[in-house]
Parts: structure tokens; C-alpha cells; sequence
């Protein structure tokens, strides 16, 4: 590609005007612009060319592809009268829009008008025998009579118009299809919200069948509480006779009994008496769960607390090898219920001695954020990780577990929760089968 001018031209007369429209076509298309990139060319100088001639003087015209940017034909027509720029400007306005960039500068040998229409991608490339043999063909050129030209845009016109009709054909097609694919979309749009309006109706219905469900639920285990509350009270005061009858029994001022009476008369009393825990037992749980348990808020004086532990559970930790230690408490005291921490605690006490063989049980209370926890750990059997939470469930014991000393009910660990939950707080269990249990009652310290 080279940067010599492929042609140029003088405007001098009206007719030029026709001449120069002629050969910026030509100039157009051997340089591999498309059919209507040509005529935008062409009609841009043209255009040109009429304001230019109609300043006045004479007007010369360059074709040029430049060698270096974007490969495109640049146009120049320099009009050597002086002052003329503005107005020319002016006039080109609508012009600018048939090429990609139009220019009008005022230089010092008059006023220049530049233009240039960028190569289409798939046009030939300009090596420079390309170019050399488009300038000897152009040199060749004759121009055509103002009547041929007249032909040549006649037609350009023809073709122009047809190009529109075609182009309101497909516009006119694309609405038509536009309408539909929108009546599309909108019935799509309908049969959606009537689905979610029929789901948000399955789901309402579902919502108030669960409502129902939980209702149910409430009312028959508030029913459970009631029942088993009724029947433990009934039941402890004829097992409270059978265990008075059988001491009256094997008292020393009755008469006196055999030894396999006695014997008999005492499995009575130790059958009595477990049942009578039992139902103890029933009965504080069925309280806490018909939420008949009002916690009495008081300052606990935690030492003074874990002092009476210390000393009521003594007589429980009879093994010499297991240590029983109820630290000093690190928080001296928290506003509480007094009777129903010291039941939890109790609780928790009673069942870290019953499976520890030997080792330690340890309680002890630290402040834990905003909270304070009060821990109960023990080197005893442990429990396996998939039951931590089924022993908290009313009469759950871990298979095969057996206590070292004493029994139990199974409904320890659910009482105990619930007076956790009672208390505001929760309990839990981290323990490790054949290492020990660690359970954490965790309450908060403003109530
Ligand atoms: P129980 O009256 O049987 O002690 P709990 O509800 O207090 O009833 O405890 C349920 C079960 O959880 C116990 O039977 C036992 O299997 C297990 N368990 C509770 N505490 C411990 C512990 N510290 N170490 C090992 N197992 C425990």
C-alpha cells in the first residue's frame, strides 16, 4: 500500500460536478467498496463538489489510500478561496452521514474538505501493483455524458427504493412476529401465575393442616401431662402405705416374722420404694412439661449451694477410686431459682457417680461469654455419640449400660432439661464411650 494519490482531478466547471460523482464511484469500487458504500461515496462528492463550486474558483480533488491505519479511501478536496470553511462546513452537515468522517479545515492555501469510507474486511488487498494497475486503469476512465449519469442514479434510486420497500416488508414482518411472541410470553405469563396461585393455594391449605397438626399435637400432650400427673399423684399414696405397712411389718414391736417373711416382707418394701421414685419421678416431669414449675428468681449464693452438694452426695461416692471434687465456685453468684439448679445439679451429680468406676467427678461453674455454664464431668462409661440426644428422651437408658451403683428411672436427663429450659438456659452432653461425659448446663446471668 503506498500513500500516493490514485487519482486526481480539477473541478472547474458545473459539469465536473457529474464527472467528479462518475469517478469517486469508479475510484470506489476498484478499491473494494461495496455497491452502496459506492453510490454514498459518489453522492458525497458530488455534494461536496456543488457547495465547493458554488464559493467560487476552482477546486482539486485526491483519491488516496493511505498506507498505515484502518484500510479505507480518503477523499481531499482543497478550494483555494480563503474564509469560505464555516460556511461549507454548514452546508455539509447532513453530507458527513453518507461517509465515516468528514472534515473541513481552514489551511493556508484555502479550505480543505476531507472524507473517508473505511474498507469493508473482505475487500482485496491494496498491494502496490494492485494500486499501480487501478491508477493506470483510472487514467483510462471517460467520463460519461450528463445523461448517462442521470441514468446511472435513476437506477441507483430504483434500487434504493426497492431496498426500503423491502426493508418496511421485513419491519412489518418482524412486528407481526414481535405480537405473537408478546401473546406468547403473556399466556406463558398466565398459566404461570395461575400455577403459583394454585400452589400458594396448596401451600396455604398445607400451613393450616399443620397449624391443625400442632394443635393436636399440643393438646394431646398436654392431655399425657395431665394424665400422668393424675395417676402418680394417685398412685403415691397407696405405695406410701405399702412402704409404712411393711416397716409396721418388720417392726420390732410386731410379731415376730419368720425369716423368709421377712425376706419377702423386705422385697415388698425395696419393690415399694422403687416405684415410689418412679412415680416421683413421673410426676415432677409431668409438672415441668404441663408448665406447672414457677421458678422463684433469687440471688443464689453459688458457694453456699455447692457446699450442700458437696455434702448430701458425699455418702453416694463411696468408691475410694473414684475422687469426688466440687470446686470452689469461680462465680460467687447468679440470680436464679435456687430449689431447681440445685435439682439439675443433683441430677447430673447422682448420674456421673452411678457410672463411674473409678477416676474423677468433678462440678464446677466459669462464667462463659455473656453466660454461665456450671459443668459436670466424669472419667465414667461414656456415652456413644448417636445416643447424646436419645437420653434425654423420657425413659431412654443406653443398652447394655449398667449403673456401678444404685438404678434409675430413665427420666432423670429429661427433667433435668426441662428445668434448664425453665431456668432460660439449655443442657447438653459431649461424651466419649470408655473416657467420660462432660455435661454443661449453660444459664444465662441476667434473668
Ligand atoms: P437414669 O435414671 O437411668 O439415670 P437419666 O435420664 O438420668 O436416667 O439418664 C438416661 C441414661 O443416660 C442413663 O440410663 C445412662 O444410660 C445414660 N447416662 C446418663 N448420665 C450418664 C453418665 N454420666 N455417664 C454415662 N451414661 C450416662
Amino acid at each position: 500500500m503506498t500513500s500516493e494519490p490514485l487519482m486526481r482531478m480539477r473541478l472547474r466547471v458545473e459539469q465536473d460536478i457529474f464527472v467528479v460523482r462518475q469517478l469517486g464511484r469508479e475510484v470506489a469500487r476498484t478499491v473494494g467498496l461495496e455497491s452502496q458504500d459506492q453510490t454514498r461515496v459518489a453522492t458525497a462528492l458530488s455534494e461536496v463538489a456543488r457547495v465547493l463550486l458554488a464559493v467560487g474558483l476552482h477546486a482539486e480533488v485526491t483519491f488516496t489510500v493511505p498506507a498505515i491505519g484502518v484500510p479505507s479511501l480518503l477523499v481531499t478536496m482543497a478550494h483555494p478561496g480563503a474564509g469560505a470553511a464555516a460556511r461549507v462546513a454548514g452546508q455539509l452537515q447532513q453530507v458527513g452521514r453518507l461517509v465515516d468522517t468528514m472534515e473541513v479545515d481552514e489551511g493556508e492555501s484555502g479550505t480543505v474538505v476531507r472524507m473517508s469510507r473505511r474498507l469493508p474486511p473482505g475487500a482485496p488487498l491494496l498491494t502496490p501493483e494492485r494500486m499501480s494497475e487501478i491508477r493506470a486503469g483510472l487514467s483510462q476512465h471517460v467520463p460519461g455524458t450528463p445523461l448517462d449519469e442521470l441514468a446511472v442514479q435513476n437506477q441507483q434510486l430504483i434500487a434504493a427504493l426497492d431496498e426500503v420497500r423491502a426493508q418496511r416488508d421485513d419491519l412489518a414482518r418482524l412486528n407481526a412476529e414481535l405480537e405473537e411472541t408478546n401473546r406468547g410470553v403473556m399466556a406463558l405469563y398466565n398459566q404461570l401465575s395461575q400455577e403459583l396461585e394454585e400452589t400458594n393455594r396448596g401451600v396455604v391449605a398445607l400451613y393450616a393442616e399443620l397449624d391443625e397438626k400442632s394443635a393436636q399435637l399440643r393438646a394431646a400432650s398436654e392431655a399425657k401431662s395431665r394424665f400422668l400427673a393424675n395417676v402418680s399423684h394417685e398412685l403415691r399414696a397407696p405405695v406410701t402405705a405399702i412402704i409404712g405397712l411393711g416397716r409396721l411389718l418388720t417392726d420390732s414391736g410386731s410379731d415376730e416374722l419368720t425369716g423368709e417373711q421377712h425376706r419377702q416382707v423386705e422385697l415388698i418394701r425395696n419393690s415399694a420404694s422403687d416405684l415410689l421414685t418412679l412415680v416421683n419421678d413421673l410426676l415432677d416431669l409431668a409438672k415441668a412439661e404441663a408448665g406447672r414449675i414457677e421458678p422463684h428468681w433469687s440471688e443464689v449464693d453459688l458457694k453456699a449451694m455447692f457446699g450442700q452438694l458437696r455434702g448430701t452426695l458425699r455418702p453416694l461416692a463411696t468408691r475410694p477410686e473414684v475422687d469426688f471434687v466440687v470446686e470452689e465456685p469461680a462465680v460467687p453468684a447468679l440470680r436464679s431459682d435456687e430449689v431447681l439448679l440445685a435439682q439439675v445439679l443433683r441430677n447430673l451429680l447422682t448420674n456421673a457417680l452411678k457410672f463411674t468406676e473409678s477416676g474423677s467427678v468433678r462440678l464446677s461453674v466459669a462464667p462463659a461469654g455473656s453466660d454461665i455454664e456450671f459443668v459436670v464431668a466424669d472419667t465414667g462409661t461414656g456415652i456413644p455419640p448417636e445416643l447424646h440426644e436419645r437420653i434425654f428422651e423420657e425413659f431412654y437408658q443406653v443398652p447394655g449400660s449398667k449403673p456401678v451403683s444404685g438404678k434409675g428411672t430413665g427420666l432423670g436427663l429429661p427433667y433435668a432439661r426441662r428445668l434448664a429450659s425453665i431456668l432460660g438456659g439449655g443442657l447438653r452432653v459431649d461424651s466419649t464411650p470408655g473416657t467420660g461425659s462432660v455435661f454443661t448446663l449453660r444459664l444465662p446471668t441476667a434473668s
